[in-house]
């Protein structure tokens, strides 16, 4: 049974192999890559050490395979997967432009990712969570999954849980006016919010972010950790604001870094790490993630993210370097 589970859309990613090549023309796809943001939260989480359950929905297909073979050779529980026969898994077609904006054409609503209820998860699957994670994406996709998304938060708070948010934010998913209503059943239990800075403001209809992450402290939230992509991360909390430095990096493909961060950020909180160290091991995971091609691919086990922050001089304090 897992300590850290996820439940939400799992997904393969179709991508442009050249920036500014637009999607509605011929021209060449790499992939498929295993995806969905709460898969690569979880499989980044298990790498990294965590014992981690991920519930979520395939197809009978080839990509169902793909990603559920993945999560499995990352040492994630899937027994809370379900491969669903009558519809295919999901895929997302995704451009990058130069400017660093991303295209999107997503099949998800009418795919099995969409499709998750809490009957297909094992009796007691539950019992040992100490954390629960959504992401935004997941309640935008469908009644179906979010509805179950809300459950399951309020089993694991009731039990004495930590849930955490990440608005994950996709436009093309669900008007924004509309994120706000699904996030809200979420923010009413959670903890921990772990936006980006439009996130913040779509959330909370502030464009200064800080008051933006004033409000959801104000709110009941404990931690607001705002990723600010190369520019690091700045982390609220009821008596506390304060900056963490970025770590340098040569950026590839930023997909993933924002999952791979709270990956990071809820692991080494499940170990009981000082708030402040585990930010700094978020940042990490975070720049890593976006040295490989592919969603999943820039996921490191512990040695390797305690490596590279030694390498850059930002080293974890000795008693946390085994990673326990
Ligand atoms: P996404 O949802 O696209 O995965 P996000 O917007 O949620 O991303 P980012 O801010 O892009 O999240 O990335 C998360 C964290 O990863 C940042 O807070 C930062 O610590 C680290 N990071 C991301 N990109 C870089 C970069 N180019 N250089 C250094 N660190 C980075
Ligand atoms: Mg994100």
């Amino acid at each position: 049974m897992a300590s850290i589970v996820t439940v939400g859309e799992t997904l393969v990613e179709i991508m442009r192999t050249e920036r500014d090549a637009p999607l509605d023309c011929p021209g060449p796809f790499s992939g498929p890559y295993p995806s969905g943001a709460p898969a690569i939260f979880a499989g980044a989480a298990a790498r990294l050490g965590a014992s981690v359950g991920f519930v979520g929905t395939v197809g009978h297909d080839a990509f169902g395979n793909c990603v559920r073979d993945r999560l499995r050779c990352d040492g994630v529980d899937v027994s809370g997967m379900r491969r669903q026969r009558e519809l295919l898994t999901g895929i997302a077609f995704v451009a990058y432009a130069s400017d660093d904006t991303r295209s999107f054409i997503f099949h998800l609503p009418q795919s099995a990712a969409a499709h998750v209820t809490s009957d297909q998860i094992p009796k007691g699957y539950l019992e040992e969570t100490r954390y629960l994670h959504i992401m935004g994406s997941s309640l935008s996709i469908g009644e179906e999954l979010r509805e179950t998304c809300y459950k399951l938060a309020r089993r694991v708070h009731a039990n004495g849980g930590t849930v955490s948010l990440d608005p994950n934010l996709r436009p093309e998913l669900l008007p924004e006016e509309e994120i706000r209503a699904v996030c809200a059943p979420v923010l009413d239990i959670a903890d921990i919010v772990l936006p980006s800075g439009e996130e913040l403001a779509s959330l909370t209809g502030k464009a200064d972010t800080s008051k933006g992450a004033e409000e959801l402290v104000a709110r009941g939230i404990k931690i607001v950790a705002l990723k600010r992509g190369a520019r690091g991360a700045r982390l609220y909390t009821r008596d506390d604001v304060f900056d963490i430095p970025p770590y340098e990096v040569e950026e590839v493909d930023p997909t993933g870094a924002g999952d791979c961060y709270d990956a990071a950020f809820i692991v080494s909180l499940s170990r009981g790490w000082p708030l402040k160290i585990s930010a700094r091991y978020a940042n990490a995971a975070g720049a890593l993630a976006t040295t490989r091609l592919g969603p999943m691919e820039g996921t490191f086990d512990h040695q390797y993210v305690a490596d590279f922050m030694a390498s850059q001089g930002m080293s974890l304090p000795p008693s946390f370097e085994n990673g326990e």
